[in-house]
């Protein structure tokens, strides 16, 4: 028997509804083109290009010796718990083991809390420029993404006005990323204090703070935990977070989520029927990063930072991109309005950000992701978690196709 390519049976709406993501759609038509031998370079991928640290490559290797291969206990084993726990204990915060969910990458942690807590037509306040993922997991859960505009001249950080203004009697999150991706832009202390007037008017609003990139901030900037920032909050914040962006660890699929005891335990319902505790390999290893040397972390950072600066630095030089600098994670967001209506030497007049980043593939062979695809048209997104003679080379290209508009 062969297996057929189409199916005969119903594809539930709730999956009908949802586009394929432009960011898979662009790094797959890279992809192509690198096969038919084009010479492309591809910063549309948002993983780190380091290695995993050794030292949690053997702390892995002695659990698969030791037998540590079968099911863990659903919300993680207490050596995993034991280390977040540490870990929130040198940043001054107090968790309990209860109060913290591992899973699947941090990615699972958000799908756990939204198919939780949201009831069909439930409002979630997502402030664009976001990251793709979560408009999905909220409309899949039968939430509906509320975007809010933050601009690149405000760092990308919501105001409380513009958050006000959102709010209905249907919102049950305001889901935070900072750092950013794909904006880079990160709330320090008083940018967060100034949205709690905004909670205290609507206490049916809840705080999902996604932290995953917290360990890549530059220049002067301290990343501040919304759990120590906002305490009065407390009994109504979720933070996501994982080793996935600080260990170079994208495939070992481990995020953990720390909240309420009532909630983590409805997320962690939730896990019980959809893949039970995340590996226990992988919480293993976890437990080595969590616990291991920072020096290795810190040599990364000032990586890249230094590629940060370049990428800033070069994309600024171009007339019509005007890029900010962005305090964390390892993202650019420039802005390309300003080249948008201009014509290619081919002829075609570039409408949109979408078209522009049509052109950078075919014209430069330099992919990157349009900013529709985060929900802020006008810009596009530069990862640039890769080698610095590839962004130099992204950059000359980059330029000489901008140029070429006119
Ligand atoms: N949150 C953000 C903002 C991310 O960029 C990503 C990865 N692209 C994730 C969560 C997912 O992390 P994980 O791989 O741990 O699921």
């Amino acid at each position: 028997m062969t297996i057929s390519n189409g199916y005969a049976g119903q594809i539930a709406s709730r999956v009908r509804a949802l586009d394929v993501s432009l960011i898979v759609k662009i790094s797959e038509m890279a992809a192509a083109r690198k096969r038919a031998g084009e010479d492309i370079i591809s910063l549309g991928t948002g993983e780190p290009d380091f290695d995993t640290p050794d030292f949690v490559k053997h702390a892995a290797q002695a659990a698969i010796d030791s037998g540590e291969t079968k099911y863990t206990a659903n919300t993680g084993t207490p050596a995993l718990k034991a280390a977040i726990v540490a870990r929130y204990r040198r940043q001054g915060i107090a968790v309990e083991p209860n109060q913290i969910i591992a899973s699947t990458g941090a990615k699972q942690v958000l799908f756990n809390a939204m198919m939780a807590t949201l009831e069909p037509g439930d409002e979630v306040i997502v402030p664009t420029p976001y990251w793709t993922s979560y408009v999905d997991i909220i409309a899949i859960c039968g939430g509906v993404p509320v975007e809010v505009r933050t601009r690149g001249e405000d760092g990308f950080v919501m105001n409380p006005e513009a958050m006000e203004a959102a709010v209905t009697s249907r919102t049950r999150w305001l889901l935070l990323n900072s750092p950013s991706n794909p904006s880079g832009g990160a709330y320090n202390r008083e940018q967060l204090r100034a949205l709690l007037p905004v909670f205290e008017r609507h206490p049916h609003l809840g705080l999902t703070s996604d932290e995953i990139y917290e360990h890549l901030v530059y220049d002067d900037f301290s990343f501040i935990s919304v759990l120590k920032a906002l305490p009065e909050l407390a009994e109504r914040t979720l933070v996501v977070n994982g080793v996935s962006k600080s260990h170079a660890m994208t495939g070992w699929r481990l995020g953990f989520g720390v909240g309420p005891v009532s909630l983590i335990a409805a997320m962690s319902t939730v896990q019980g029927q959809a893949t039970s505790a995340p590996s226990s390999i992988s919480q293993a290893a976890a437990v080595a990063a969590l616990d291991g040397p920072t020096e290795i972390l810190e040599s990364r950072r000032q990586n890249f930072w230094r590629r940060r600066d370049i990428v800033v630095a070069g994309l600024n030089a171009i007339s019509g991109l005007d890029c900010p600098t962005p305090r964390g994670a390892f993202y650019v967001f420039p802005d390309c309005t300003a080249l948008l209506g201009r014509r290619t030497p081919e002829g075609t007049v570039l409408e949109t950000d979408t078209d522009l980043c049509d052109y950078y593939l075919s014209e430069a062979g330099v992919a990157v992701v349009p900013g529709t695809a985060f929900g802020a048209p006008g810009h596009f997104r530069i990862s640039y978690a890769y080698a610095q003679t590839a962004l130099e080379a992204a950059l000359d290209r980059i330029a000489a196709a901008t140029a070429a508009l006119t």
